[in-house]
């Protein structure tokens, strides 16, 4: 396979499962050279590799010891994490009824054995670019267009998985609400295209002051930026809702309009809470929305945290 993988996405991962360790090398060696090949000889280990690997595609053995193919078709497809890996069979059966039932279960295609290289290797990739091309899709339909970072679909999906996480965890989950100050009358002095390109710089000194790959900057709306901070403590999200502050203070955007200062100035909540049910991650969010009012009344340009306020 040659340049059919656009050179933006990482190498594919090929996860080849089947009990016959012959099958196995020879489908590894048809695939080596372009995707990071991956095995399984059981169903049971398939299953325990999808869920830590998330492959890109899975090339599935029918007949094995133990869990069948199918089945693990079946548990893959019933669990959220790995429902949308395709799936292609590999079989010996030739039956048309077979094929029915791969397809059934929600396989992708079937392929028979003895395995015809070029086939194969078309199948694959022609799965390979679908799976690349809906991932990239995904990915650009939770990016905020204008400034580059998450948008609130995504940070709605986010904090419900990390709050479900932390539940189960034990940890505290963190959220910092950001308001940028007196935004209406920059965009009034100084235009709208201007104040689009302020939002933009606000966005990367946000993103750039979280660290963990865990940590989450999005655009929760117009001018209001939210940080999700999963595994955090409280003073761990205000010190990091305080750098935030500095940073963007330090970003040196002239306001002459506004009332705290010459530059523009952000105007933070903080609310940390560790989960005591799957749901309720709302009261978070009010926790930390009732912070970033306080935070304006008391002056704007300053960090509010449940029982602590600086400026
Ligand atoms: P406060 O300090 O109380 O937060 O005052 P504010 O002016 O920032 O708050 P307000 O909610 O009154 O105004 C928000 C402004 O943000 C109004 C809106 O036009 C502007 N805004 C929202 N989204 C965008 C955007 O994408 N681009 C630009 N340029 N402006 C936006
Ligand atoms: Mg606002
Ligand atoms: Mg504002």
């Amino acid at each position: 396979m040659e340049t059919w993988i656009p050179h933006s996405f990482s190498r594919p991962k090929l996860l080849i499962v089947d009990d016959q360790p012959t099958n196995i090398r020879v489908l590894h060696e048809l695939f080596r050279e372009d995707c990071d090949v991956f095995m399984a000889s059981s169903g049971e280990q398939a299953i325990s590799v999808c869920q830590t690997l998330l492959p890109d595609l899975i090339l599935l053995d029918v007949v094995m010891e133990g869990m069948d193919g199918h089945e693990v078709c079946r548990r893959l497809k019933a669990d959220p994490a790995t429902q949308s890996i395709p799936i292609i069979f590999i079989t010996a059966q030739q039956q048309e009824s077979d094929e029915v039932i791969a397809l059934e279960l929600g396989a992708v295609d079937f392929i028979t054995k003895p395995i015809n290289p070029v086939i194969v290797k078309a199948r694959v990739r022609t799965h390979l670019t679908l799976k690349l091309q809906s991932d990239l899709l995904r990915s650009m339909a939770l990016i905020d267009g204008l400034t580059g970072v998450a948008n609130r679909r995504k940070f709605n999906e986010d904090i419900l998985a990390d709050w479900r996480q932390c539940f189960r965890e034990h940890k505290p989950l963190s959220l910092i609400l950001v308001d940028v100050d007196y935004f209406k009358r920059y965009n009034d002095q100084y235009g709208h295209q201007a104040g689009d390109g302020c939002l933009k710089s606000i966005a990367q000194a946000l993103a750039e002051t979280v660290r963990r790959p865990y940590d989450l900057v999005a655009r929760y709306g117009g001018e209001e930026f939210a940080c999700v901070l999963p595994n955090t403590v409280l003073s761990g999200a205000v010190d990091i809702a305080e750098k935030m502050q500095k940073r963007v203070r330090s970003l040196g955007i002239e306001h002459s309009a506004s009332d705290v200062d010459r530059v523009m100035t952000i105007s933070l909540g903080v609310a940390t809470l560790t989960p005591a049910g799957e749901h309720g991650f709302e009261a978070l969010i009010e926790a930390a929305d009732k912070q970033l009012y306080g935070a304006k009344n008391a002056g704007r340009a300053r960090v509010c945290s449940s029982g602590m306020s600086s400026s």
